[in-house]
């Protein structure tokens, strides 16, 4: 939980009064293009930056209380991993500074589907294979809480989808999970709840169904303007809009079959009705619309 969260760089200010809650067991998604400030506040939760004002508290102590990061797993911008060593002994050196057992080192290779790489050198790993040793390193201490900034980025499609299922598998063994991505349709996916933020500030924030927002009925109808006007007049102007896909309506699915019948009834011609559901990248562009183009 942060409350005003404010970072500055000299005149810049990186992270701009953030409020942001993640609840006990949920997987939330922090969004946000490059260089809003996400990887600032994820260190700035971990104690690791200092904020210029405001406050974070992490497992219900102040950000950086050495308690809770006893419980937290991270993984923030590339993993630092020992190249000549294999994916077993950077495991087991991470282990040694945290009193894990052999026992636990061969779990978290398996979980993160390493085992029969485990000898290997990790200079030899693809980096989808480096970036779940990162994963498993940030397992290693069995935590409440994994923080981990980016863990899709640069993975192919299967290392993606693999990723996307470890993340979940995290949050049905009852751990929290804060995640960074540009990966819209990943977050989508497996996220709870996101955040969204635009130059340093928190522009959204709440389930991904509310962020998402409803679909619309896309209706190709002709002529165009008169069927907007009409459609506007009986389902409300502020719900018909003029889409590049056609006319979209916002009503219930429902009742695709009577904006139909009300267009057909008054001799305009339809010829095509379909149900387009909203992204979270939709969402996203609205969101952030507004301050693309800025100093970054
Ligand atoms: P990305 O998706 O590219 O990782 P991000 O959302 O994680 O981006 P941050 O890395 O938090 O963004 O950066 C936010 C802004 O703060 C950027 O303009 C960045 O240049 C600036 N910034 C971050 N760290 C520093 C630093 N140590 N000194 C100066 N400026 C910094």
């Amino acid at each position: 939980m942060t409350r005003d969260l404010t970072r500055s760089f000299g005149a810049a200010t990186a992270v701009d009064g953030v409020d942001i809650e993640v609840r006990p067991g949920e997987i939330y998604g922090f969004l946000g293009a490059n260089g809003a400030g996400k990887t600032t506040t994820m260190r700035m939760l971990l104690g690791l930056t200092a904020p210029t004002r405001g406050r974070a508290t992490v497992l219900g102590r102040p950000a950086g209380d050495p308690k809770a990061l006893a419980r937290t797993g991270v993984l923030i911008e590339e993993p630092a991993l020992y190249p000549y060593l294999s994916g077993r002994d950077n495991l087991r050196a991470m282990g040694r500074y945290t009193a894990v057992s052999a026992e636990r080192v061969e779990q978290v290779l398996e979980t993160v589907g390493l085992t029969d790489a485990a000898e290997r050198r990790v200079a030899t790993y693809s980096l989808g294979m480096r970036q779940r040793l990162g994963v498993g390193m940030a397992l290693l201490k069995d935590p409440e809480l994994l923080v981990l900034d980016e863990p899709t980025n640069g993975l192919d499609p299967a290392g993606v989808v693999h990723m996307r299922n470890m993340i979940s598998s995290f949050a049905a063994e009852g751990r929290t999970v804060l995640l960074s991505s540009h990966a819209l349709g990943e977050v989508d996916q497996i996220c709870d709840r996101v955040g969204v933020l635009a130059d340093g500030r928190l522009v959204a924030q709440g389930s991904v169904a509310e962020i998402r927002g409803e679909g619309a009925l896309l209706v190709h109808a002709s002529p165009t303007p008169a069927a907007a006007d009409l459609l506007g007049a009986r389902f409300g102007r502020d719900n018909v809009h003029l889409d590049p896909g056609g006319i979209a309506v916002r009503v219930d699915p429902a009742l695709a079959a009577t904006v139909n019948r009300v267009l057909v009834e008054a001799g305009l011609e339809v010829s095509a009705l379909a149900w387009r559901e909203r992204t979270l990248t939709d969402s996203f562009f609205e969101l952030t619309a507004a301050t693309t183009g800025s100093s970054r």
